[in-house]
């Protein structure tokens, strides 16, 4: 608190990421980063452009990176809007679309928590809907009619923290039945097993996809995400960043995410061995006796009958083990594990067993 802030600033109740703590010996599965190194393609891009021209601005189109997304998905450059992660889009996509005055934002209660953050920093009225008792998203409760206008919807898929996915016939649904709101589904993680909403843009044109290079392609480190959307809705988010910071991703983001796009190789490898270590964990953790909600994404959600969430986290961590808990209510009993090598995966559960077995 300072006499310098503005009001809105005392207010704000910041994103708290999952720690990085340097401990020896310690084992992440608390931020969903992936468990393979990035693709040797593009650690060779960002060497090759790593000298004096790094004293010049980057391309402020971003063009080659963009050329990179449109050309894996079959679109046009023109419906490409990368940004300095997908936080950073979806910082822009909240200021350009979601700000009509007292209409709220409609976003399930349990979901990544920085569409709140983004609602308190951009001073929009939201509506958090609860999830069904199984944590799916209820489509009912988006497809109207709605006592108030709503300024938009927003959900991730596979959502954030369950890791459940959504049918396409379902995000069809909840598009069609709003076509003059932007709809925007958060695909950080629809590679590990969900499908994308990219197939319905060219019928639904308020659909807004947004993908980031950090948990698929292994590049977190890099800070690079993207919207896809209409031309119309990319316009808009152009208007933003460029009222705000017009060079987001520099020279060496912008190479080595447009090489990590084509390397379809390492890509398609990686993620089907993140998709079968997930499946073993699961399993192996329902042995232990947890209760395991289906998963499409690289982490697993999970929880213990018989023991407390907040006290297993805490119990790994003395073993050197982060994993992530939220004190939030439905899920504070819930543990959110990255799904890591296989031999993560098997410090994780023995040392999980061996926690259960001494507390019991
Ligand atoms: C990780 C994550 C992001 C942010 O990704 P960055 O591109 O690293 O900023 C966005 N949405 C969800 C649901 C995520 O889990």
């Amino acid at each position: 608190m300072s006499r310098f802030w503005s009001d809105h600033v005392v207010d704000l109740a910041p994103y708290t990421p999952g720690e990085q703590p340097k401990i020896n010996n310690l084992l992440k599965l608390n931020t969903n980063e992936h468990p393979a190194g990035p693709s040797l393609r593009a650690l060779e891009a960002i060497r090759a452009v790593i000298n004096d021209d790094l004293r010049r601005y980057p391309d402020n189109e971003s063009v080659a990176l963009r050329r990179a997304a449109a050309g894996l998905y079959g679109l046009e450059i023109e419906q490409i809007f990368p940004g300095n992660g997908s936080d950073e889009v979806l910082a822009h996509i909240f200021n350009a679309l979601f700000r009509h005055g007292d209409r709220p934002l409609l976003m399930p209660d349990i979901s990544y928590s920085f569409y709140r953050t983004y609602c308190q920093l951009y001073q929009i009225p939201y509506r958090a809907i609860p999830l069904a008792d199984d944590f799916s998203i209820r489509v009912s409760d988006y497809t109207g009619p709605h006592d108030v206008a709503p300024a938009g919807i927003i959900f991730a898929n596979p959502n954030a923290p369950t890791g459940m996915a959504l049918g396409l016939a379902d995000i069809r649904s909840i598009a069609l039945a709003n076509p003059d709101i932007p709809v925007v589904v958060d695909e950080a993680y629809v590679d590990f097993g969900a499908e994308s909403a990219i197939a319905l843009l060219h019928e639904c044109s308020n659909i807004v996809v947004v993908h980031t290079l950090s948990k698929s392609r292994a590049l977190a480190g890099l800070r690079v995400g993207f919207a896809i959307a209409s031309k119309e809705i990319i316009d808009g988010l152009v208007r933003v960043k460029d009222s705000f910071n017009s060079y987001p991703i520099d020279s060496i983001a912008q190479a080595g995410a447009a090489a990590a796009l084509q390397d379809t190789v390492h890509f398609e490898q990686t993620r089907k061995v993140v998709i079968q270590a997930r499946e073993n964990l699961s399993k192996q953790l329902v042995s232990l006796g947890f209760e395991v909600l289906p998963s499409s994404a690289n982490f697993v959600f999970a929880r213990h009958p018989g023991h407390d969430g907040a006290a297993l986290s805490r119990a790994l961590r003395a073993q050197g083990i982060l994993v992530r808990h939220f004190n939030q209510p439905r899920i504070d009993q819930f543990l959110r594990i990255t799904v890591g090598t296989p031999e993560d995966c098997t410090r994780l559960c023995n040392t999980l067993s061996d926690i259960i077995l001494k507390t019991h």
